[in-house]
């Protein structure tokens, strides 16, 4: 099959986030089942080197039409288009531009754009979260005239519901979408343009990264106020977990650890800790539980609870360390705390490398999230041995079982209600664990026996556009 995956991100050439990593490591798993896979990015101030030059193509939009550039990249033997377009997309940063929806409404009219001067004819575009959901709403207008376009199936991934792309109406003019397309049933949202709504709409088929939060987003609690829209949707709407990229996050081959280690060289796991330690500047203590915390700090991974109950975290002579960056309200208390206490160390940056040591040389790994579509923290540091301790929502319920409730199953610690006392109940249980020593080992070894890869939700991911490639020709 062919299929090309559009995404806002994707590591190595640029990563914010989760979609970056599944959109650097997906299509590679696609690659190696044996799919003519290719992705396509804007093409951002930060992708520069060996870009090979394709072509000039007209993108048709606004008055007097634009022009865009195509560029060609590769991760792990995957081409990527990079849409060139320096005065919207030369810039620093990914996202958090004013002009963000020109930016994005532009990159998905383009997609469909260069089509013809990749001479590429997917069967199928994939397109993930509200940066490239626009697609198959275009697509509709595209297919009336050309029966190459008709022939084109769309699949949406919502990584995250939170974040929809509002913007006015006046951009969903100027993006010349389908005018039947305003309106509460199309991409239309209490007056203003919703990206994900026109993507959740005009797809052929929608699905998000865990079946937990596939079934959690058509209630009212987790729904972003498109439940009633998604529920109508439900049996077009499923769930396929994410896998990680076992390439990049293997501790028996990261370059960036102290010592490599496997479930057989355990023993090699603690040189990482001590110096972890060190850099954090902490007691270098192999017997203190050393907690690690690398997400964004924001109210959806779990702030406000975290903020309340990381004191008394503190003091049952638990060493912690945070890298992250977000919201300034949860910046500010959790530096404050750092400055007071020794045992606590905050890194406020973006920092790969040290990710990956915070990996490795933790014992633990937390991730209080209020929602999580599928996280992949908690995968990561499964794979390292570094326990994770959730809450037990989306795909953080379908990827840690608790030792607790199933000692034979569990590779973690998990709890329900989102309260402090609830966070501060579950590290008790954990450090508990870890301090009586017997059987602990073993818990370890199950973290890293967990089948995180590709391999599963790639066959599924196939499976799903093989459904609608059925569909689509049996309608044309
Ligand atoms: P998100 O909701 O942010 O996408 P995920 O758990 O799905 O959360 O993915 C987060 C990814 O970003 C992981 O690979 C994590 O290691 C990485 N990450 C998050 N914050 C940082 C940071 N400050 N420095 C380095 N990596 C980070």
């Amino acid at each position: 099959m062919k299929i090309l995956f559009a995404s806002a991100e994707a590591y190595p050439l640029a990563k914010v986030g989760g979609l970056g990593d599944v959109a650097g490591s997906l299509p590679k798993a696609l690659k190696a089942l044996g799919h003519d896979v290719r992705i396509v990015l804007p093409r951002y101030g930060m992708i520069k080197d060996s870009l090979e030059d394709l072509a000039r193509f007209p993108v048709d939009l606004g008055a007097a039409g634009e022009e865009a550039g195509l560029r060609m990249a590769r991760i792990g033997g995957v081409p990527v288009y990079l849409v060139d377009k320096p005065d919207l997309y030369d810039r620093p940063k990914v996202y958090e531009y004013d002009d963000d929806g020109k930016r994005f409404g532009f990159f998905c009219k383009a997609i469909l754009d260069m089509l013809p001067a990749a001479d590429f004819w997917p069967d199928i575009i994939h397109v993930n979260d509200w940066h490239s959901a626009l697609v198959p709403a275009f697509l509709r207008s595209k297919s009336a005239g050309d029966a190459r376009f008709r022939r084109i199936g769309t699949v949406l991934t919502i990584h995250n519901l939170l974040h929809q792309g509002l913007f006015s109406r006046e951009l969903f003019e100027w993006l010349g979408l389908p005018g039947d397309l305003w309106g509460p049933g199309g991409a239309e949202f209490y007056g203003q343009l919703n990206f994900m709504k026109a993507g959740i709409v005009s797809a052929d088929f929608v699905n998000t990264v865990s079946p937990t939060y596939a079934r959690e987003i058509q209630t009212a609690e987790f729904g972003e106020r498109l439940d009633g829209l998604l529920r109508s949707r439900g049996s077009k709407l499923s769930g396929i977990l994410n896998g990680i990229d076992y390439d990049v996050w293997n501790p028996a081959k990261d370059s960036f650890l102290t010592q490599k280690y496997s479930r057989s060289t355990l023993e090699r796991k603690r040189s990482n800790k001590t110096a972890l330690q060190k850099e954090a500047s902490l007691r270098e203590d192999a017997k203190a539980p050393l907690i690690g915390y690398v997400s964004r700090v924001t109210a959806q991974k779990g702030f406000d609870i975290l903020i309340e109950a990381l004191p008394k975290i503190l003091d049952q002579g638990v060493q912690f360390v945070l890298l992250g960056t977000g919201e300034k309200k949860y910046e500010e208390p959790v530096s404050e705390l750092a400055r007071i206490r020794s045992d606590l160390m905050v890194w406020l940056k973006y920092d790969e490398a040290l990710a990956h040591r915070i990996y490795a040389g933790s014992d633990f790994f937390l991730m209080p999230s209020k929602f999580e579509p599928c996280g992949l923290g908690q995968m990561i540091s499964l794979r390292y041995g570094t326990i994770p301790i959730v809450r037990s929502t989306g795909g953080l319920a379908d990827t840690v079982v608790d030792v607790t409730g199933d000692p034979s199953k569990g590779n973690g610690f998990a709890f329900r209600e989102y309260t402090p006392d609830a966070l501060l109940e579950a590290v008790l249980r954990a450090v508990g664990c870890y301090h009586v020593g017997r059987g602990w080992k073993s818990i370890v070894q199950r973290a890293m026996s967990t089948d995180l890869s590709w391999n599963a939700s790639a066959r599924q991911y196939v499976a799903l556009y093989e459904k609608v490639r059925a569909r689509v020709s049996a309608a044309t």
